[in-house]
């Protein structure tokens, strides 16, 4: 005779209560099936709308270059990578792009990871353990929290993009001293001060790790980021991260740094050793991809100009916009249903732009999230405003 079920110990009825509560809430977060499309645009239930919400900043994802390559590498290679970087998964094609993210960057060696969550996840367990702190900015992004979180280091926040606040839970922190910071916030679009931070670090004798998946590509004269653009090197900012499915329109990432560190990070980074290394083909597409961003200088140039545009219309408009000069330009609503009311008359008039809600941010400061790509036209952005507008 079967069991009746406990209260409590019924997976379902457990879990039904908690998805009721988020709903009512306004966070309640649902997938949708999306193909994107060139232009900056993407495909919704057979229809086209202009697409305000990806990270494809210079409009790579949809270049049929890297897309080639990606096809000319999966007849040579195959589909999958067969096995973890140590086994037999490292190809030649993940060779040539370390070496060539290593250049980019100008860091002595690069190492690749599968996502820039579990970079940033092996970073910490490698760097830190017990007895050891970890230092982040409260507004950094959820992979860096949860890497502290699982490093079993002390975790210390400190308050947004603010040097004194660092320098003081610095001079009182025990053990080894790792600093992770976004290098661009990616749900406010504003810059770390890296130079200052750099310099607190060297002084204090921290270890300064920066997340370039928001500056790569974007920021910097040929997109090397935001630690480039602050003057920052390798003496500087000894542990670089940057993602490959943002500007660069792939998928993955990577570290960057000595290599002392590139060789520790293969003994004791969790997230390499115990992985399938990602399929030779994305390598192909990322190298074609990193040299297409160097290469067209436009794309960043059309990038800064859409940025601009965006900011003075919404300026003359009254839009209320948040203190951010990259991409990133978030409007900020506050309350979390009045942002998906805003997100969903925006799509009904034919533009995606995201609704960001806590936890993803804090409680209370609900936004839209609109990116800018080189992809889109000045007359793109010029209509988005403009509908924004008439919705606000
Ligand atoms: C997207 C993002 C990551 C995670 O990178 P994935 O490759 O998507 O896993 C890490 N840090 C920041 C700041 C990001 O925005």
């Amino acid at each position: 005779m079967p069991r009746p079920a406990k209260s409590g110990h019924n997976l379902d009825a457990t879990l039904e209560a908690g998805l009721a509560e988020r709903e009512a809430a306004g966070l309640y977060r649902r997938r949708r099936t999306i193909q994107r499309r060139p232009g900056g645009r993407a495909r919704l239930a057979g229809r086209d709308f202009l697409d305000f919400s990806s990270n494809d900043y210079l409009g790579l994802a949809c270049d049929p270059r890297p897309a080639e390559a990606a096809a000319q590498a999966l007849r040579d290679y195959g589909s999958g990578s067969g096995a973890a970087h140590l086994i037999t998964g490292h190809g030649p094609e993940h060779e040539a792009l370390e070496q060539e993210l290593a250049d980019f960057t100008g860091r002595d060696r690069a190492l690749l990871f599968s996502t820039g969550y579990m970079a940033n996840i092996g970073i910490a367990q490698a760097l830190a353990g017990r007895g050891d702190t970890i230092l982040e900015d409260r507004l950094n992004h959820a992979s860096l929290l949860d890497a502290a979180l699982s490093s079993r280091a002390r975790l210390k926040r400190y308050a947004h993009a603010d040097p004194a606040a660092l320098a003081e839970r610095l001079s009182t922190a025990d053990g080894r001293r790792l600093v992770m910071t976004d290098s661009v916030f990616s749900m406010d679009g504003d810059i770390a001060p890296l130079a200052e931070i750099a310099e607190l670090c060297a002084d204090q004798g921290g270890w300064l790790m920066v997340d370039e998946a928001h500056g790569l590509g974007v920021l910097g004269p040929e997109g090397q980021g935001a630690a480039a653009a602050a003057g920052l090197g390798q003496s500087e900012a000894p542990i670089l991260m940057g993602t490959l499915g943002k500007a660069l329109g792939g998928f993955g990432a990577f570290v960057a740094g000595s290599e002392t560190l590139i060789e520790h990070l293969i003994q004791h980074a969790r997230t390499y050793v115990y992985t399938t290394a990602t399929p030779p083909a994305m390598a192909a597409a990322v190298r074609r991809a990193l040299a297409v961003s160097r290469e067209e200088v436009w794309r960043r140039e059309r990038l800064a100009e859409n940025t601009r545009t965006f900011r003075e219309a919404a300026e003359a408009q009254g839009i209320p916009l948040m203190p951010s000069s990259t991409p990133i330009q978030p409007v900020p609503l506050g309350d979390p249903t009045r942002a998906v009311v805003l997100s969903r008359a925006l799509e009904s008039k034919g533009y995606l732009a995201q609704a960001i809600r806590p936890p993803t941010v804090p409680d209370g400061t609900a936004r839209l999230r609109i990116t800018l790509s080189a992809a889109h036209s000045v007359e793109d952005v010029r209509g988005l405003v403009r509908v924004l507008a008439e919705l606000m």
